[in-house]
């Protein structure tokens, strides 16, 4: 099943093209990585995704919606890492998921599944030991682990990331990479992610989609694309 389609996508900046042309698919389940250098349009393209930015041209579809025509449920079938809960050190990480939670049990329909139980998603991302602490007294990688429980408490059906671990020592990349794999293996969440490291794409992508100023140039697995190279 086809659960991100994107067809001549185009994004044009007053008189710049930063898009051209942009096809690719992901298939239900998939880890999808779009690799590229800064400014080559990853984030343009997530967020175009996410329904935050409209594009100029083109065929997009998200769980078979134009995310610009998407209403609350299509929002609420999405994990999308937002940076504005930041604001909310004060809170300990067990009572902001708790929270977010109970947003998404209103909206809980068939289409929609039940949250998940707060004890079974900070076990999830690795943050047990921390979910009674301040969200300020969280290290970076903790941060991004929450960013990813944040993400996916209304257990979203896709997932996007936008330069997930940068910054990151490289335990926290593996336990990052773990967590993402798990995701994708056993809930079957769809995952876009954007990265400009070749290394990352490889050991974590099923599918590389590589984009240099706002072109695909590659599409494929990492076996694929390196014997390309
Ligand atoms: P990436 O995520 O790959 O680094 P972006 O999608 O952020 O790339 O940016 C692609 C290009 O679009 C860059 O040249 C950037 O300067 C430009 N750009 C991004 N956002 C805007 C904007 N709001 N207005 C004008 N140009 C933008
Ligand atoms: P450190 O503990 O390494 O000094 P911080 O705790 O200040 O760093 O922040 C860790 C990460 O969270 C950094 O990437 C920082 O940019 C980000 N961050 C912290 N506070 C905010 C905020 N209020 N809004 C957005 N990002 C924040």
């Amino acid at each position: 099943r086809v659960v991100l389609d994107v067809e001549g996508l185009r994004m044009r900046y007053g008189a710049t093209d930063v898009l051209h042309d942009v096809t690719f698919q992901a298939h239900h389940g998939e880890v999808l990585a779009l690799l590229g250098p800064n400014g080559a349009g990853k984030s343009t393209t997530i967020e175009i995704l996410e329904g935050f930015r409209m594009r100029s041209a083109g065929r997009v579809e998200v769980l078979g919606t134009d995310p610009a025509h998407g209403g609350e449920e299509w929002r609420a079938r999405l994990g999308v890492v937002l940076q504005s809960w930041r604001d909310h050190g004060k809170w300990r990480v067990r009572e902001l998921l708790a929270h977010l939670g109970s947003y998404y049990t209103c909206y809980s329909t068939d289409a929609i599944p039940r949250p998940w139980d707060t004890d079974d998603l900070v076990r999830t991302v690795g943050l047990a030991e921390h979910a009674d602490k301040k969200i300020r007294m969280l290290s970076g990688g903790q941060r991004r682990r929450l960013d990813v429980a944040i993400a996916i408490v209304g257990r979203p059906e896709v997932l996007f990331l936008d330069e997930p671990t940068t910054g990151f020592d490289p335990e926290a990349r593996r336990e990052f990479h773990d967590l993402v794999r798990r995701l994708a293996d056993e809930l079957e969440t769809t995952v876009l992610l954007t990265t400009h490291d070749l290394d990352e794409a490889e050991k974590l992508a099923d599918r590389i989609v590589i984009l240099s100023q706002g072109r695909i140039v590659a599409d494929g697995t990492a076996v694929e694309l390196s014997r390309r190279i």
